[in-house]
């Protein structure tokens, strides 16, 4: 079933938790001014740092339980004991604008994405290996041995989902993985010719 033809070219960025998809998509949106960020809404704390708006829409479960009640979400899924999800009429506003629209979701979003939006272009960040992203996630000092189990666990079913994006790309290097998105983005929006980027899934 094909999904709703927009004007603005959307994109999706997933990877697992601890795969420096934030740093990435920072920089991302900071090295160019044809991509907005959609804003996601969530139930869970905010971290240190992090601003209503900016990084998400906080609301209690309760406000987000609300949410889901009267369908405001295009998708939204539970991730590590809390609600995530995309707002319907946020995203429609953006895309009155017409201008390109970047996601940061879930695996679970972004298939959900993929299947509203024809022509959705879907990116997975990699991480180098397993033993590292353990030691990226250990070292936000924010986890207790419960919430990384869980962390690895929904990990190990991120990446098995990898194969269903349009890209893969490595995040060893935090500039090299940068510059292969950068290119990515440009080659779909027709602004790099060459292909220097070939959409072919790679087995994990
Ligand atoms: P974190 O708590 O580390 O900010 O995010 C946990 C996970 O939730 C990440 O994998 C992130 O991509 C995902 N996430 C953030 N916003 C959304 C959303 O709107 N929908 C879905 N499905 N996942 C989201």
């Amino acid at each position: 079933m094909p999904g709703q033809k927009t004007k603005s070219r959307l994109f999706v960025i997933s990877g697992p938790s601890g795969v420096g998809k934030g740093t990435v998509i920072q920089e991302i949106l900071r090295l160019r001014g044809d991509l907005t960020l959609s804003v996601s809404y969530t139930s869970r704390t905010p971290r240190a740092g992090e601003l209503d708006g900016v990084n998400y829409y906080f609301v209690s479960r309760a406000e987000f339980e609300a949410m889901v009640a009267r369908a405001e979400f295009l998708e939204y899924a539970q991730v590590h004991r809390n609600y995530y999800g995309t707002s319907r009429i946020r995203v429609q506003e953006l895309l009155k604008t017409g201008r390109n629209i970047l996601f940061e979701v879930d695996v679970q979003g972004g298939l959900q994405l993929k299947q509203k939006f024809a022509g959705l272009c879907s990116i997975f960040v990699m991480p180098p290996s397993e033993e590292e992203l353990i030691k990226r996630i250990n070292s936000r000092g924010s986890e207790t041995p419960e919430t990384l189990s869980l962390r690895l666990k929904t990990m190990r079913r991120e990446l098995a989902s990898a194969g269903s994006y349009d890209y893969q790309i490595m995040n060893e290097e935090l500039s090299v993985c940068i510059g292969a998105i950068n290119r990515v983005i440009d080659k779909e929006l027709g602004i790099l010719k060459s292909p220097v980027l070939e959409k072919t899934p790679r087995k994990i």
